[in-house]
């Protein structure tokens, strides 16, 4: 029997290269957890039939001595990430049928590296939402709770691996996609620097916002996967050029850890306080100092998100108009075809933010509310580069609650928005940042903390990550 609760990238690759188990008996020990969860979870959407084939090619590189750390490695993706021949239907009724005709770079470097993708994991539509209710497909539960939600967009991703049916998972961010389900499954998340990992072959959100975030048991998991997307791509032009990229840590600061206690004042609920308050008395034991720091701009991020993403996310979905990509309600004449196939193949939370988005994208509005938001997000970055010039890192709980009830917060919105609180500022600003899990509540609910460091510092974030599971 393969340990698969403590087993991590490491580890199965010893186990691998040594022989004590096969390619194949590794993905075949989680499709059979797979089997008996997957029911009840709905983690996945769709396990790939060629899964089998694939640990082969992987136990071949082996064979032949070209085996990296990834090669045999068991990964679920995100059902917006594009893998040739496969479906790819973002969670929503008007990609059902969509298959991709290419493959997203992520997948690329993936099939290269001989990993092995298992399967397609349920989302929010269009990742849109924090709970992965509002999928086409159905909800998914969260392990720990199955009552309660496992966080969104993200959440097939999530679930699969913290219910062992895959080792590791990718999923995508645009506002705390990963970070929160990571915060409310028990698992490491990072949302890399924007323009680290290649969108290529994404099906985009909100294009200023996106970018593709690994999820794992460890931080040394995330950082492996972290590695190897981490490049730069010509075919994706806001992926940065590697020679742009610094990873040097600036040792002179490395200790001094900022908290925005100022923004914690609403919302948070008290547990999570608690914890919170709880993990920085144990950064101070370890050596880090703990310091009061004021984000004034910040506390508008919220505000902000949700003028700037749904814009881009009217933009984006505009494609989707009942003439590509499968999906198609007939009609009397051309405009009634768009009208009926857009009406029936979106859900409502997609309706709803096309209509928001296209609203303050509109003559008259533009510049009272996008415009004004493109100038706050600009204040918002400066205060945080200029943050990071006096502390390293910017600390602050993931999420300010813990994973509530299924169909909790479906019927409003802005509580459903809220959960973006403290996610928000690392994608407006482009900063990566670190969901780390910090303990149990008495309900047997994860608690989690998040990192945030300036630009291209993922290192950074993967020493304290690695030293915080040490102390928490
Ligand atoms: N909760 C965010 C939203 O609903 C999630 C966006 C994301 O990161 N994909 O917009």
């Amino acid at each position: 029997m393969i340990d698969l609760k403590n087993l991590t990238i490491e580890k199965a690759h010893k186990s691998l290269k040594s022989g004590e188990f096969t390619c194949r008996e590794l993905v075949e020990a989680y499709l059979k957890v797979i089997k008996e969860k997957n029911g009840e979870l709905n983690a996945y959407l769709e396990v790939y039939k060629n899964v089998l084939e694939q640990a082969d090619v992987a136990q071949k590189k082996f064979k032949d001595g070209n085996a990296t750390i990834l090669t045999g490695i068991p990964f679920a993706i995100k059902d917006n990430i594009l893998f040739e021949g496969q479906i790819a239907s973002a969670g929503s009724k008007i990609l059902e049928n969509y298959t991709a005709t290419y493959d997203a770079t992520v997948i690329k470097k993936l099939k290269n590296a001989g990993a092995v993708i298992i399967g397609r994991t349920n989302m929010d539509e269009f990742a849109m939402g924090s709970s992965t209710q509002t999928s086409t497909y159905g909800v998914t539960k969260n392990p720990h709770d199955i009552t309660r939600v496992p966080g969104g967009s993200s959440g097939g991703s999530a679930v699969a691996v913290a219910a062992d049916m895959a080792l590791v998972a990718l999923g995508t961010e645009t506002c705390g996609s990963v970070r929160e389900p990571s915060a409310f499954c028990g698992l490491v998340g990072l949302k890399p620097t924007y323009g680290a990992v290649s969108r290529e072959g994404i099906i985009a959100m909100g294009n200023s916002l996106d970018q593709v975030s690994p999820f794992g048991k460890k931080v040394e998991d995330v950082e492996i996967i972290f590695n190897a997307l981490s490049k730069h791509d010509p075919l994706d032009s806001t992926s940065i050029p590697d020679e742009l990229r610094d990873f040097k840590i600036k040792k002179q600061n490395s200790k001094r850890i900022g908290v925005p206690w100022h923004l914690f004042k609403e919302g948070v609920e008290d547990e999570v306080l608690e914890n919170f308050k709880q993990s920085t008395e144990k950064l101070k034991d370890s050596g880090y100092e703990i310091l009061d720091i004021e984000l004034p701009y910040s506390k508008y991020s919220l505000a902000v998100y949700y003028i700037i993403m749904p814009a881009e996310v009217s933009t984006n979905l505009s494609r989707f108009d009942g003439i590509r990509y499968g999906f198609s309600i007939k009609g009397e004449n051309l405009l009634e075809v768009y009208k009926k196939s857009r009406a029936q193949g979106f859900g409502k939370e997609a309706r709803r933010r096309i209509l928001l988005g296209t609203y303050v994208l509109s003559h008259g509005y533009y510049d009272a509310y996008y415009n004004k938001a493109v100038k706050v997000r600009e204040k918002i970055r400066k205060e945080i580069m200029q943050t990071f010039e006096k502390v390293e890192f910017i600390l602050t709980p993931t999420a300010p609650i813990l994973p509530f009830k299924l169909g909790e917060k479906l019927d409003n919105p802005v509580a459903m928005y809220l959960c973006d609180i403290f996610s928000a500022p690392a994608n407006l600003s482009g900063v990566p940042s670190i969901a780390l899990p910090s303990g149990m509540s008495k309900d047997g609910l994860p608690f989690s903390l998040q990192f945030m460091a300036s630009h291209f510092q993922e290192n950074t974030l993967f020493d304290i990550g690695k030293k915080f599971e040490t102390i928490r």
